[in-house]
């Protein structure tokens, strides 16, 4: 049997080999390192693709966020409402603005924000809501517009997991993840569903005088060459980077239904196995599976990850600490806040390995091995 991993890009790559090593020679050969011909490309590929006017690269999703947040202009002391179960970076980066993060609760079943809990979070400070779609499935993105709407505050998507996901509205129309608030960001990290190979990332929004902005605060605050309007930041998408991801757009969708189809065969063989809920898709949104991610009923985690450690199945934590609990957030003596389905949640999760390229008899191997030792 092939070794299982989490992810396995070197598999995926020797697919494609010679497309992209053509592509990572192009630009070799030209030494148009930064802002090439692929560059711009890319993102006209990105923005046809998603179906959204304005997307603007740049060098990781991280840096996405910030700039985003810069773009609208908040300010110290503005509050923005996120999930406090999700990656680190959304946290972060409103902390490191000085923006307030306010924290609430997931939805049990989809792991995004609740949105029942979004109007009592709300105070006159509340200048954004920053949703992430965890997992691959989007946050209830109709009912944050709704509630955005009324209250007159910007959405950011945290789409770094669920790029390719798209959501139906009740009017039954239908827009691609990351394309709905006022600003998209995602990454390019080798691991995410389209990923690169090195750091990347992208900016999307329908809005031109925002696009503009986006792209001035990502260089330098320039509006034209050496004149600087604003404090900016220097955050691109290299060349080889985009040539990369040029290849493996037109797979994504492939991609994610291979991603589909590992999720849905492991969720029917643990569909009768009692300590253990696979995950659920909402009606809403479909499910492009970053992560397969299930809850544990009654079962000694670290016993699992070191027993499937011991039969060569890797599994991982996404993610161990949530963000209200993590000490880089002491400074910033946020109020007890008290997330009863995100601590549950961190207790019991666990990630299964799921990528592009896994086969039948690793399948096989893992559903077989997680029953039994999950009884
Ligand atoms: C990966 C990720 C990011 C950050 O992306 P980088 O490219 O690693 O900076 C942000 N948010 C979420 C939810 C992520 O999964």
């Amino acid at each position: 049997m092939v070794p299982i991993q989490m992810v396995d890009l070197k598999r995926q790559y020797v697919k494609m080999k010679d497309e992209v090593d053509a592509a990572i020679q192009e630009v070799l050969t030209t030494t148009s390192f930064i802002n090439g011909k692929a560059v711009g490309e890319f993102a006209h590929q990105l923005s046809a693709y998603l179906d959204a006017e304005h997307v603007i690269p740049c060098a990781n999703g991280t840096d996405a966020l910030q700039i985003a947040m810069m773009a609208l202009g908040l300010e110290p002391g503005d509050e923005v409402i996120t999930p406090s179960f999700t990656y680190i970076a959304t946290t972060e980066v409103i902390a490191l603005l000085r923006l307030k993060p306010v924290f609430i609760d997931v939805d049990p079943v989809t792991f995004c924000m609740d949105t029942q809990l979004l109007e009592k979070a709300i105070t006159p400070k509340t200048k954004a809501i920053v949703p992430v779609h965890l997992y691959g499935q989007a946050a209830n993105m109709e009912a944050i517009m709704r509630v955005a709407n009324e209250h007159n505050l910007f959405v950011i998507e945290d789409n770094a997991q669920a790029i390719g996901a798209s959501v139906t509205f009740s009017d039954g129309s239908v827009r691609k993840t990351g394309t709905i608030g006022h600003i998209g960001c995602t990454s390019f990290f080798p691991s995410k569903n389209l990923g690169c190979y090195g750091d990347g990332g992208a900016i999307i929004t329908r809005n031109a005088l925002l696009a503009e902005r986006i792209r001035m605060v990502a260089n330098h605050g320039q509006s034209k060459r050496y004149y600087h309007d604003v404090v900016g930041c220097n955050s691109r998408l290299d060349t080889v980077q985009a040539a990369v991801l040029k290849c493996k757009l037109p797979r994504l969708d492939a991609y994610n239904d291979a991603r589909g189809k590992v999720a849905q065969y492991y969720s029917t063989a643990f569909a009768t196995n009692p300590n253990i809920t696979p995950p659920k898709t909402a009606l809403f949104s479909t499910h492009v599976f970053h992560q397969y991610t299930l809850v544990l009923n009654g079962v000694d985690r670290n016993t699992l990850v070191d027993q499937l450690a011991g039969v060569g199945i890797p599994a991982m934590i996404y993610y161990p600490v949530p963000a209200h609990r993590q000490k880089m957030f002491s400074f910033l003596n946020l109020p007890e806040v008290d997330l009863p389905v995100t601590d549950w949640l961190t207790e019991r999760v666990i990630s299964l390995p799921i990528h592009t390229e896994m086969d039948q008899e690793q399948l096989d191997y893992i559903v077989h091995h997680v029953n039994q030792f999950v009884q």
